[in-house]
């Protein structure tokens, strides 16, 4: 390593699916990129032996997090036991607790693919309702790049079925839905009478061979990880970019960031495991280190001309950290469901996606989570005392009627929703933890109480017995506004091109330059961006 020239057109860090989409679309462009992760290189068949091997309890309270081993110079979060990487205070504390994977390909080794295009409303939410804030972009200038991420990652959806309220397409998605399983099926069909439209969720998973992946066979192991590789990961398209000539350093954690005195990046320096350090320079750089990592990374490089942190001028970084709080309910339903035939989250109840209703409190997106049973019932069943033909009928009793069902809000900016450096924890290279400070609001909890409505009236119609809600707030790891997007360089971090407001050649591409959180899944909408971002350096390139 140390006789390698570590310099390129553009230096990108972190290597999920943002910074993967964006070296890629930049090596396309034959722009010499280096791509630098934290983490280290995953092997899909040793991570698959690691989830078989995990005790039950481990699975059948979804830790998907432990199955991607944990290195001590890139610590992600982990549950099983909580290592308590990512600290979290406030009255929502428990609505932080994030999931986040640190290694080539990121968290989406582990998503569940979810694929959701934001809709008109949710980028002028201040214009139109009067709370929260306004994108600096209309959902018009990223349709194109939606369409290029729904290509790229291959997302399948209803093509012909028309959704209200709806996201406007000029294109069909590349692929059609994939059937519901029997889960899903029943599901709607229980709930139509209620009001309730249940319709089929994009998604990010193969509904027919494509780009070289196969089809999904609906074995429905997608979280913590697709044994076939039919789901779309970050890992693909980074793997395709190196093939176009981009270089990969994993295990490379960036720590450092120079600049120039007309505030230009110069340089970013790394530690690698040993923590020998080592300085890398380009023209561009562009942070796609997650929602999370990435605010972190700009305050700890504050430096004498930015002693606030990188890009911080506006103290916007690290505030406005927002997710989709979620409720959760588990009941046993009155007759067999069966969840668990497909993929984990097929379909999603839309109608309270967008409304008037938004001035006075969030949108809600409720969902049924076909996630298989059986773990749990078997856990369950274990714990009755039974044993032998008792105890298998149980489990398979169990397996049948137990439903999963939630609720997740949109949440508003607050910017005393903040990330900063923790000032007691460090990891193994001396680099502070996050600590998030959470309270998901009055707009949240109004909704809410409404929201507990729609989930009994659900499993009363399920003739649901043994129900369980969560009495607090869950997260769902869809990290955003950490880096907030904006016109004005006074309140913002980055402009509609997630170009940093206060560093001409640096560009911010993560979820945290999303204004407001919408409802649904976000990564899609992380992934037009960054693709947006991308544009706009080859465009400067192209005028250098
Ligand atoms: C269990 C689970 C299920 C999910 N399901 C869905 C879903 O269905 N739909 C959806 O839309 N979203 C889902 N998400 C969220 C989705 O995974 C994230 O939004 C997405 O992965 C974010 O992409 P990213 O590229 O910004 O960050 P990441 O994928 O987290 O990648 C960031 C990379 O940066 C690297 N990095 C961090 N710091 C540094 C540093 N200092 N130096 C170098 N490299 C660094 C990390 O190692 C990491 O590889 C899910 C998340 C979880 C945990
Ligand atoms: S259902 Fe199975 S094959 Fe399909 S994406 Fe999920 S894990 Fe992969």
């Amino acid at each position: 390593m140390a006789n390698e020239k570590l310099s390129a057109d553009v230096v990108i860090v972190g290597a999920g699916i943002c910074g993967s989409l964006a070296a890629l679309e930049l090596a396309r462009a034959g722009i010499s990129v280096l791509l630098l992760d934290a983490g280290p290189r995953y092997d899909r068949a040793q991570i698959v032996e690691n989830w078989r091997g995990m005790p039950p309890h481990n699975k059948a309270f979804y830790d998907y997090a432990t199955p991607y081993p944990v290195v001590p110079w890139a610590p992600h979060t982990t549950f099983f036991p909580e290592n308590n990487y990512l600290i979290v205070k406030g009255p929502d504390a428990t609505a932080y607790k994030q999931g986040i994977i640190k290694g080539v390909g990121g968290t989406t080794w582990h998503w569940a693919a979810s694929s959701w295009r934001y809709l008109p409303n949710d980028f002028r939410l201040k214009s139109t309702y009067g709370v929260g804030r306004d994108y600096a972009i209309t959902y018009d200038d990223l349709e194109p790049y939606y369409y290029a991420a729904e290509v790229e990652m291959g997302v399948n959806g209803p093509n012909g079925m028309d959704i209200v309220p709806s996201a406007p397409r000029k294109n069909p998605w590349p692929m059609d839905s994939m059937p519901y399983g029997y889960g899903d099926r029943r599901f709607t069909e229980i709930v139509k009478p209620l009001g309730y439209d249940n319709t089929p969720v994009p998604q990010g998973r193969n509904s027919r061979p494509y780009d070289t992946r196969p089809q999904c066979c609906g074995n429905n192991n997608c979280m913590p990880i697709c044994p076939i590789g039919a789901m779309y990961h970050g890992i693909y398209s980074a793997q395709k970019a190196e093939a176009l000539g981009t270089k990969i350093i994993e295990n490379a954690v960036v720590y450092s960031i120079e600049t120039d005195d007309k505030n230009r990046i110069v340089a970013m320096n790394y530690y690698d495991p040993d923590k020998q350090s080592h300085r890398v320079t380009a023209k561009t750089f562009v942070i796609a280190a997650n929602g999370i990592e990435t605010p972190k990374l700009l305050l700890l490089a504050a430096n004498d001309k930015n002693p606030n942190g990188i890009a911080n001028s506006s103290d916007q970084v690290g505030r406005n950290m927002m997710d989709h709080p979620g409720i959760g309910m588990s009941f046993q339903s009155a007759e067999p469901i069966w969840a668990g035939g497909g993929s984990v989250q097929m379909s999603s109840i839309t109608n309270f996606r967008d409304g008037p209703f938004r001035s006075e409190h969030s949108a809600i997106q409720i969902g049924y989570n076909n996630t298989a049973q059986n773990s749990r019932a078997g856990m369950k069943a274990l714990s009755m005392g039974l044993v032998g033909k008792k105890l298998d009928e149980e489990i398979r009793r169990r397996a049948a009627h137990g439903v999963d069902i939630y609720v997740n809000h949109e949440t508003l900016a607050n910017p005393d929703n903040r990330l900063v450096l923790s000032k007691t924890q460090k990891d193994a290279l001396g680099i502070p933890h996050p600590e998030v400070t959470y309270d998901v609001g009055e707009y949240v909890r109004q909704a809410a109480v409404s929201s507990r409505e729609h989930l009994m009236t659900i499993a009363n119609a399920m003739g649901g017995t043994e129900i369980e809600m969560t009495p607090y707030f869950t997260p769902n790891n869809h990290i955003t506004g950490g880096t907030i997007m904006g016109n004005d360089p006074k309140d913002s971090v980055v402009d509609g091109w997630l170009r940093a407001h206060d560093h001409e050649n640096l560009f911010l591409a993560t979820g945290g330059a999303m204004a407001a959180a919408g409802t649904v899944n976000s990564t899609l909408t992380m992934a037009a961006l960054a693709l947006r971002a991308a544009d706009a350096i080859k465009r400067d390139m192209k005028h250098a």
